[in-house]
């Protein structure tokens, strides 16, 4: 991520499961609170319907946690929980709205949120290993990497570029050839989630901002996603740029399986 004055930020895991455990502390705190209200001489079918909440919450605390000390075991050891990983995606899934939530409540921006957890997805990514073929992967690269003036839509068709060399959607095309990989650019969530359904990939790597590369990630559930940040030197939606490097090496991950 990048900061104003366009230095890189190194953003921490610690930020989204740090958030993530205190929703469950909060929650628990909830499960208490109930417990002390029904023992507090409720009505009768105050206490049942205040019972079938406890126990709703106390089965949904269970399970995240359970998915949650799955996500935290992975991260710290780098190794798959085989079995483990629908109950992980459904925790992480169910509890970021929460984390969002709470991080507003102390003030942490959105963009660090969600960078870390664009971080945590990749390195559960990282702990499995894959040996797709190169056309079960696709690249999907917002249109804001075109040069903004340029007259070619790309978005109809990549084979549109004319490789002027002014933007990187040249050099993603270039990469895409060499590997043989699908290229994709879209305008947004919509046309992104009809090139899934067209290319029906195996697995993504999605270029594109902290926000639309959480709602993507979210989105294509359980379909691994590869978040790449793009690079934003003019400001957002106007000229970006990526960092092609990470992007072959996604590929490369998804391919042979290799440490990023
Ligand atoms: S590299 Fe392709 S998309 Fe980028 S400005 Fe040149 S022709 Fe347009």
């Amino acid at each position: 991520m990048l900061n104003r004055n366009g230095e890189t930020v190194k953003i921490k895991k610690r930020i989204f499961i740090g958030l993530l455990s205190a929703s469950i502390l909060l929650i628990l705190g909830m499960i208490l609170a109930g417990v002390l209200i029904y023992y507090n001489r409720f009505g009768y079918w105050y206490r049942y319907i205040l019972l079938a909440i406890i126990a709703f919450l106390s089965l949904f605390i269970l399970i995240v946690s359970i998915g949650l000390t799955g996500v935290v075991m992975t991260l710290w050891h780098v190794k798959t929980f085989f079995g483990l990983e629908g109950l992980m995606n459904t925790s992480l899934n169910m509890l970021f709205p929460l984390a969002l939530a709470l991080g507003k409540l102390l003030k942490i921006p959105k963009d660090v949120i969600k960078s870390s957890y664009i971080e945590v997805n990749n390195k559960l990514l990282q702990s499995r290993r894959y040996n797709l073929n190169s056309e079960n992967i696709l690249i999907l690269a917002p249109h804001c990497l075109q040069k903004w003036n340029c007259p070619y839509k790309v978005t109809a068709a990549v084979s549109n570029c004319r490789h002027c060399g002014r933007c990187d959607i040249d050099g993603l095309w270039k990469i895409s050839k060499d590997y043989g990989v699908n290229l994709a650019v879209v305008t947004g969530g919509t046309l992104a989630r009809k090139k899934v359904i067209e290319n029906k990939p195996k697995a993504i790597i999605a270029i594109a901002c902290e926000r639309d590369l959480t709602e993507g990630i979210l989105d294509t559930n359980p379909l691994p996603v590869m978040g790449v940040l793009n690079i934003r030197p003019e400001g957002p939606c106007k000229n970006t740029k990526v960092d092609l490097v990470k992007v072959i090496e996604a590929i490369e991950f998804f391919l042979k399986g290799k440490e990023l």
